[in-house]
């Protein structure tokens, strides 16, 4: 039950929210909830993919429930984490007989338009 609400969380919300971020916004509407709960969920969420869990801002680990390939931009000045596109046709299928991929990152660093026009 809290998990299919922690998944139906991240399926509507494309912020790429924190287990915090989730904890606040969910416990508004379910008091009960527990902020061990919500990490482990996520936890189990991203081991069976049904999420992913990206770790391109290192302090914290930021959830998405896009698991199709694309990749991530980090503005290093507001932390907004954005989609980027991903050619598939370079990137798909690395997979080969000598080893398996489990998971990929692919991770931008920058200054996201917001930002860029707040320095002018
Ligand atoms: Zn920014
Ligand atoms: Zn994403």
């Amino acid at each position: 039950m809290q998990r299919l609400l922690i998944m139906k969380y991240l399926l509507t919300h494309k912020t790429h929210p924190t287990a915090d971020d989730i904890y606040n916004e969910l416990s508004k509407r379910m008091p009960t909830l527990s902020k061990t709960t919500v990490y482990n969920t996520l936890k189990l969420l991203a081991e069976s993919k049904a999420c992913l869990a990206l770790t391109l801002d290192e302090k914290n680990i930021h959830y998405d429930g896009d698991t199709t390939l694309h990749g991530h931009f980090l503005c290093k000045e507001c932390m907004t984490i954005i989609d980027i596109p991903i050619n598939e046709i370079s990137l798909n299928r690395e997979e080969s007989s000598d080893y398996t991929v489990d998971s990929m990152e692919i991770s931008f660093y920058g200054r996201c338009s917001a930002c860029q026009k707040k320095r002018m």
